[in-house]
Order: structure tokens, then sequence, then C-alpha cells
């Protein structure tokens, strides 16, 4: 189970280490076997001492050691952090940034050859997932033109781009048939949901087939709230892992 933190370009460095404390006390009392990830913006990035279940994260990086690139940061200076996993692909640097997927591509080949654990972002804007399956299927394909879908270390997070940011969560039924189909092209990859996912609707998705996990942006930024997130995904993880995940929960009460 996987459950990821996107800071966007939210915290401070000191603000990153209180955050990181408090998650790290909190993943103490609960079970190691969810896998945690906090992807903060590179100005956070310091050396933290954290639980081997905890990764800080690049939001971005150039696919180079080093260059004359201005505003830019790449493999040398994660390094110097201990960074090794990075997200690649997200909507935002698609849509705002105009990243294409032959950029993106080079991305994740550069940080795939250097062994990073690497969550790379699929979504489509909601123009075509009103167009119906097949076109959402065709797009969805074509973000994974150029990309090595065996990579041993690689995350992939469906998240639609309606969703992302926008405090409407897609379905769980559109989740469900969106990662069914996913999993028939990526096999074994995890496969993690993002787009709103808040506090109330975590476990819902969590309980989903073929969903591994979720990448989590705004509802993630206060601390408590995603220790509670972490809460519901270990108590999740605990029931899928004894069998008995139908009879317990839900764990989380929307309004609490
Ligand atoms: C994201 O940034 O990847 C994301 C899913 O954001 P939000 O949860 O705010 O929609």
């Amino acid at each position: 189970m996987i459950v990821a933190s996107n800071f966007k370009m939210n915290h401070t460095r000191a603000s990153t280490r209180s955050y990181l404390e408090q998650v790290s006390r909190h993943l103490e009392g609960l079970s190691s076997d969810i896998d945690v990830m906090v992807f903060a913006p590179a100005s956070c990035w310091d050396h933290y001492n954290l639980p081997a279940n905890l990764r800080l994260g690049a939001q971005n990086g150039y696919p180079a050691a080093r260059g004359s690139l201005t505003g830019e940061h790449g493999l040398e200076q994660m390094r110097e952090f201990g960074i090794s996993t990075i997200l690649l692909g997200h909507s935002e640097r698609r849509h705002f940034f105009g990243e294409d997927q032959a950029l993106i591509a080079k991305k994740v080949a550069f940080y795939a050859s250097e062994g990073f654990r690497i969550v790379y972002c699929i979504g489509e804007p909601l123009e075509v997932r009103k167009r119906g399956e097949e076109a959402l299927h065709r797009y969805l394909l074509e973000q994974l033109e150029g990309i090595d879908i065996g990579y041993a270390n690689l995350i992939i997070a469906y998240e639609p781009v309606w969703a992302i940011g926008t405090g409407v969560s897609a379905t769980p039924e559109e989740i469900a048939s969106t990662h069914a189909f996913l999993a028939t092209v990526v096999g074994r990859t995890p496969l993690l949901y993002g787009g709103s996912v808040n506090l109330c609707g975590l476990e819902d998705i969590l309980r989903l087939p073929h969903v591994d996990g979720v990448l989590v942006g705004t509802a993630s930024w206060k601390a408590e709230d995603f220790c509670m997130m972490l809460t519901i995904a270990s108590k999740l993880y605990q029931g899928e892992v004894n069998g008995d995940e139908g009879k317990k929960g839900p764990y989380y009460r929307c309004g609490q």
C-alpha cells in the first residue's frame, strides 16, 4: 500500500522538517508495511532522519547530472540529499509548463538509468473523458509511449486532469474501470490514483481492485491530515493481509 504526498509549491524547509518529523513519529506507531513518499519542492530538501518506509522525493528533474540549465535541478542536486525518488509527468508539468511526451520519456529513461524510484503520472483532460472510453484509453496509451513499463522501480499514478486540485475526485466506478484497463496494459506495475483524494473518499478508493495506493496533493499538506490517511491505509492493509478486509471498517467517518 503506497501513500504519497505532493506538496507542489507549498511548504518551506522549516515546515517540511516539522511535517516529516510528525509523519515519522506517526509511522512508528503503525504497521511499517505502508510505503510513504513526500514530494517536496527542491528548496525544502535537506538531510532528514527518516524511517525506512518514508522517502523524500523530487517533484521534477532535468535529465542530466548538471549543466547550464538555469532554474533546473538534476541528479547531482538530488544525490546531495540522498534523493532517489522522483515524480515525473505530473499534469501541471505537462499543461502549465508545456512538457511534451518526448521530454517526459527522456526524463523517465534518465532517472531509471540511475535506479530512481519513479512515480509516473498520466491522466486525461475532461474533454477526452467526455468522448468516451475508446478516446480515454487511446489518450492514456499515448502517455505511456516511450516509457519502459517493465522498469522494476516504476509506479504509475492515474490522475485525471479534471480531478486535480478541483475538489472533485473521480468516482470509485470511474477509478475502478480505468485502473482495470491500465492493469491490462502495465501488468504488475503498481497503480496509484490521484485527484482530489481526501480523508472522506480515501478508504473507498483504497479498497478498489487494481488500486495500490494514492497520490494526494491539497489534502495532504497538513501533517495531521496526512497522518490520519496513513492510519487508514495501514488498517486497510492489515485487513488485506489478514484476509478479513471486507469485515472491517469503515475506519474513518466523514464529518468527523
Ligand atoms: C496532485 O497534485 O498530484 C494531486 C492529486 O493534487 P490534489 O490532491 O490536490 O488533486
